[in-house]
Formats: structure tokens, C-alpha cells, sequence
């Protein structure tokens, strides 16, 4: 879930061990461990909390290993502490693991190893790897230690990443996944180990993305990599493209805050090239192959967690309005288990910022076996799920490193609109329309610049998060398309202030949430002109009746909501169908405000990850 990284060359592997667990910070923690050998025999250091506690450890130790493993855990099995903290090791102390990922069947192993005598000493599935692995190699005679991994893996049930040592061959470190990301990093004479490109980044931008089921066995001068069921692969290097300067902060004093700003770009990124004026459509090469399909298609599936479920919903209203396609939204976690029923021509998209949530990708895989066409809208270039989908388009936001999403939302709801434009094109909207929505679609980045700067120089929202930051419960409203816009801003709330919020459609507030209305319970509506603002303008009247302070988002120029509430924060004018791209910025901003003024940590809330490769 978390992160893992491994070094073996000429450098002193403390160092890299630490940077590239830095690099990986953002995805969220709570403990974190290296091991390495020392006079052959391995050692391990492990704390609870921070990073910065265990560089100050190794600090302390006078070992320069050429070589070594390092985690970061995110505890899903066992409460986070020293103890259970990474690398685990087997009862001969001779292997060391760490790993990323759910045994699933860790229990009936456990149960079994114990049986046979193993002393297990602590309370994560992830222990039961070592233990199997050692009890696998002492069965054997003159077995090679990487057979031993294969071994001990054909058992395992459930996903992993992990990266394994072993005291009788300490040159080199055995890395293998299942369902949890893990890419080599390949330099000269050197190698490293990682569940992320950027814990590789600053020493090479050559990396062997490791295939599903795989294993590889990483020494300073060469590598080998072979399937589970033993067949050879030959490592294919790919070049990445991401910059140092991308993953790093640039003056902002939180990533989120970056990040937020940077969506003028972003958005821009999301349709460079990809719309077709003359034509009034979309250019999406990326589902060339799959038009036939798209044509023809008479229901869509949309799958997706959190925040990306929320575009999803957004890409519901924009394909039905536009394509007339009936859009089913489904969150991944109860797709996959639901049986769901995909009939010929329907398809299914999943959306994922990292390309790797557990969820998503097991309702991808469900859908595939159906025989559904699948497409993939997704952030992280060569990540699973873009690979395991039949064709998709990515969303180009770089990299995203505050947990809590903001430029990928906004790009992810890019990609829906030129989905459904394309879709629009093949299915009645007319080439007038297009043109049209293209040259509102085109604005986008412009406006939310315009919004980012003024608001940079009023503070509207900052001095709304000044006054009800002491607030305990907030409700967000919305209608149309701007309801999931709604939902949005409640679970950046939730996510980074730890502030209970609910998102409801405006009209939906009378059957029951009105009952929570109070002085000190805000009500956020995004009342933005459209044809529903005058239903909007009398929800915010009936929460005023009732004495519950309201913060409406509205259009510039709207002054008659002025007179409703004194909590007014203005974003230029622009179509209903592009503005959740906009009325977005408000909700991510108020958030960050309340949540820099509660002192939370911003970039890495408690209890969260950034990529969720657990189910
Ligand atoms: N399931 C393992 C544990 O709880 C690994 C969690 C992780 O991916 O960090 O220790």
C-alpha cells in the first residue's frame, strides 16, 4: 500500500534508502524500517512516525551498506508499531521482507507454519512471507534461494509488492509483485528497487516496470527476471519522463496548495491535441481502435473510489446530456462483488488517479471477464490499470503528491467532457454544438487562473475559513451537475480537516439533513447560474429560515445572492457544462483554509494513502 525501495551498487544505500522513502511520504504512513547486512548477517532499524526518526537513526550507525530495503507501512493487519513495523524476518533471522499489499489467506499460513514450528513475533500478514519462504528452502535440497520466493509465492493469496534479502547471498535483493506496483530502477553498475518511479527519479529516469506474477533477482551489475511458473522474461527498459522539479514542493508550502495552482495547466494538459474545431469533436487516439464499439454502445458503466467517483458521476450528466447514452455510476468496491450485468454492447470505464487502486482494478478485471470493452482514465503513466485496460486516455496531470486529489479531479472531469463529446459526435450532437463546447471547453484553464489569482490576492476564502473553522459538521449542496461538485467538497473537507461533512443534492436536504441546520452548522451551496438556480436560491432561503449560515459559490455578477447570505465566493462565468471544472477550486480551497487554520497535516492526513492498493 505503502512504499517500498531498495538499493544495491556503489553507493552508500542509507542515503538512497532514505531519499527514495522521502519521495514516497506523501502516500501516507505510519512506520517505517530498513534492513540491511552487516558483516553478512542482516540488521534491521525500525521506528514508528516519521522518516526524518529513522535517517536520525541510521545516523547513528556506523555500517555503510552497498545495499539494503526500506519501507514505508500503511498497517492494514496489526496496530502500527516497532514491532510491526517492516522488514520482517524469518526465525533464523537470514530473510528479511518487506512488503506492500494484503496476504489475503494469512491466517490458515500462519496457522500452518506454526504447526511446523515457526515462532512468529508479530501480528502482520506480512510475516507469514519469511517464515514461508524459509520453511520452502529448508524443504529443499540445494534449492536456490529464488526458487524458494517462487515457491512460497505459488502459496500466497491476496496482492504484494515486496523486496526480500537473504544473508547467504548478500549481493543482491529478490523482488517480486502481485496486484501491488513495483518498478526497477536501473542505473550504471547499480540498481534500485521501488513501488514508485519517483524513489528512483533522482538517480535514473530508466526504469523495467515488473509485470504481474514476476520475479526478479536485482544485483549492482545485472538482473534476471522470471514468471512464477519459472518462464524467462527479458527486462524492457522504458524511459520516464517525469522531472525532479515535479515531485517537488516549488515555494508552496503545501503540495496541495501546488497542486491546486496548478491546474490551469493541468486542465490545459488534459486537451492539448485533443479537440478538433473544424469537426466539433474530440481527437482521443487513445480509443481509435475501439469506435466501432463506441458507436454502437447502448449503456456505459462508469467504475471508480472516492474522489474519482465523484468525476465519475459528473461524467454521467455530461455523456447522457451530450450522447444521449444511459450511464450507469458504480463505486468499484460493490461492482466487483455484486455480479454485475454487462450485456453486449455496453462497456465500462474505470477512473484511478495512480492506476493502481485495488478496488478498480479487481472491477476492471470483473468487467474484462464479462467480455466488456473496458477504457481506462488514469494519471499514472504505465501503472496496471492503464496497462490492463483494452484502451484509455490519460489524464497527463503529473504527478500528484498531496493524498487529497485536486488537479486529477479536475482533469479526470477534462476527459469525461471529451469523451462525451466524442460520444456526442457519433450519436446526434451536432457539429455546431461541438464547436460550441470547444471553445467553452478552451476557456477552462484561462478562468480557473483568473479565479486562482484573484482569489490569491482578495483572500475571499480564506477569511470564510477564518470564521467557521471552529465548525464541527458543514453540509454541501448542489444540483445537476454541480451535485457531485457537492460531494466533492465534503470529502475534502472529511479528508484533510477532519471536519464532518455531508454532500447532498440541494433538493434532498428537505428530507432530512435540514434537521442538522443550526448557527453553527454552514451550509455550502454552489449556486452558479444555470437553469436550476432559481430551485437553489429558494433551498438557500429555507437553510436562512432556519437560522443556518450559508457560503453560496455563485456566478460574477450575481448580486442578488449577496443579499441572501454575506459568505458570496464569485467564479466567472461560464456554461453549466464546463463549470463543476471551476466551481471546483472553492471547494478544494476552503478545505485546504480550514484545514491549515485546524493545524492538520495537509499533504498526508491521518489514516489515509494516497494510491489504495488495498481492497
Ligand atoms: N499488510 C501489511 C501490514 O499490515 C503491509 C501493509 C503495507 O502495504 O504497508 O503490515
Amino acid at each position: 500500500m505503502c512504499g517500498i525501495v531498495g538499493y544495491v551498487g556503489k553507493r552508500d544505500a542509507f542515503p538512497v534508502l532514505i531519499d527514495g522513502l522521502k519521495r514516497l511520504e506523501y502516500r501516507g504512513y505510519d512506520s517505517a524500517g530498513v534492513a540491511y547486512f552487516c558483516n553478512n548477517k542482516i540488521k534491521t532499524v525500525k521506528v514508528t512516525g516519521f522518516i526524518k526518526e529513522l535517517e536520525r537513526e541510521l545516523g547513528n550507525i556506523e555500517d555503510n551498506p552497498k545495499i539494503g530495503i526500506a519501507h514505508t507501512r500503511w498497517a492494514t493487519h496489526g496496530e502500527p508499531s516497532i514491532t510491526n513495523a517492516h522488514p520482517h524476518t524469518d526465525c533464523t533471522g537470514k530473510i528479511a521482507v518487506v512488503h506492500n499489499g494484503i496476504i489475503e489467506n494469512y491466517r490458515a499460513l500462519r496457522q500452518y507454519l506454526t504447526e511446523r514450528g515457526h515462532k512468529f513475533t508479530t501480528d502482520t500478514d506480512t510475516e507469514v512471507i519469511a517464515h514461508l519462504i524459509e520453511d520452502v528452502y529448508n524443504g529443499g535440497t540445494d534449492m536456490p534461494f529464488w526458487k524458494a520466493i517462487r515457491g512460497a509465492l505459488r502459496e500466497v493469496e491476496g496482492t504484494y509488492g515486496i523486496a526480500v534479502l537473504f544473508s547467504e547471498e548478500p549481493d543482491r535483493i529478490f523482488a517480486a509483485r502481485h496486484g501491488s506496483p513495483l518498478l526497477i530502477g536501473a542505473g550504471e553498475d547499480e540498481y534500485l528497487v521501488a513501488s514508485d518511479a519517483a524513489a528512483v527519479l533522482r538517480y535514473t529516469n530508466r526504469v523495467i516496470y515488473l509485470d504481474e506474477g514476476t520475479l526478479a533477482t536485482v544485483k549492482a551489475d545485472s538482473i534476471v527476471i522470471s514468471t512464477l511458473d519459472a518462464e524467462s522474461i527479458t527486462p524492457k527498459i522504458e524511459k520516464i519522463s517525469l522531472s525532479l522539479n515535479e515531485i517537488e514542493k516549488g515555494g508552496f508550502p503545501h503540495f496541495m496548495l501546488k497542486e491546486i495552482f496548478e491546474q490551469p495547466q493541468t486542465l490545459e494538459n488534459a486537451f492539448r491535441g485533443r479537440l478538433n474545431l473544424e469537426e466539433g469533436t474530440a481527437r482521443l487516439n487513445g480509443l481509435k481502435d475501439y469506435f466501432d464499439d463506441l458507436k454502437d454502445v447502448e449503456r456505459l458503466v462508469i467504475t471508480a473510489c472516492g474522489t474519482s467517483w465523484h468525476a465519475a458521476l459528473i461524467g454521467e450528466y455530461l455523456i447522457e446530456e451530450l450522447a444521449r447514452v444511459p450511464v450507469d455510476v458504480d463505486y468499484a468496491s460493490e461492482f466487483r462483488y455484486r455480479n454485475p450485468i454487462i450485456k453486449d454492447n455496453e462497456a465500462v470505464i474505470v477512473i484511478s488517479q495512480s492506476g493502481e487502486t485495488a478496488d478498480t482494478l479487481a472491477a476492471l478485471r470483473e468487467a474484462k471477464r464479462q467480455g466488456a470493452p473496458v477504457f481506462g482514465i488514469v494519471n499514472v503513466v504505465g501503472s496496471t490499470i492503464a496497462r490492463e485496460t483494452d484502451a484509455g486516455v490519460y489524464i497527463h496531470a503529473g504527478p500528484e503528491i498531496g493524498v487529497a486529489s485536486t488537479k486529477a479531479f479536475t482533469s479526470q472531469v477534462m476527459v469525461l467532457e471529451e469523451i462525451a463529446l466524442l460520444l456526442g459526435r457519433m450519436h446526434g450532437y451536432s457539429m455546431a454544438q461541438g464547436v460550441d463546447l470547444i471553445k467553452e471547453i478552451k476557456r477552462v484553464p484561462e478562468l480557473v487562473e483568473l479565479f486562482l489569482k484573484k482569489e490569491d490576492e482578495i483572500g475571499t476564502i480564506r477569511k470564510i475559513a477564518e470564521k467557521y473553522y471552529m465548525c464541527n459538521n458543514f453540509l454541501y449542496l448542489g444540483r445537476g451537475i454541480n451535485f457531485p461538485v457537492a460531494l466533492e467538497g465534503a470529502l475534502k473537507l472529511k479528508e484533510i480537516s477532519y471536519v464532518h461533512a455531508e454532500g447532498y443534492p440541494a433538493a434532498e436536504m428537505k428530507h432530512g439533513p435540514i434537521a442538522l441546520i443550526d448557527k453553527n452548522t454552514p451550509a455550502v451551496f454552489i449556486a452558479t447560474e444555470d437553469p436550476l438556480y432559481d430551485k437553489i436560491v429558494s433551498n438557500i432561503e429555507e437553510i436562512r429560515a432556519r437560522g443556518g449560515p450559508v457560503i453560496a459559490v455563485a456566478t460574477e455578477g450575481d448580486e442578488q445572492i449577496m443579499e441572501l447570505t454575506d459568505n458570496v465566493i464569485y467564479v466567472p462565468q461560464a456554461v453549466p457544462l464546463v463549470m463543476p471544472m471551476i466551481t471546483t477550486l472553492p471547494m478544494q480551497l476552503l478545505a485546504y483554509h480550514i484545514a491549515v487554520i485546524r493545524g492538520t497535516n495537509v499533504d498526508q492526513p491521518r489514516n489515509l494513502a494516497k494510491s489504495v492498493t488495498v481492497e
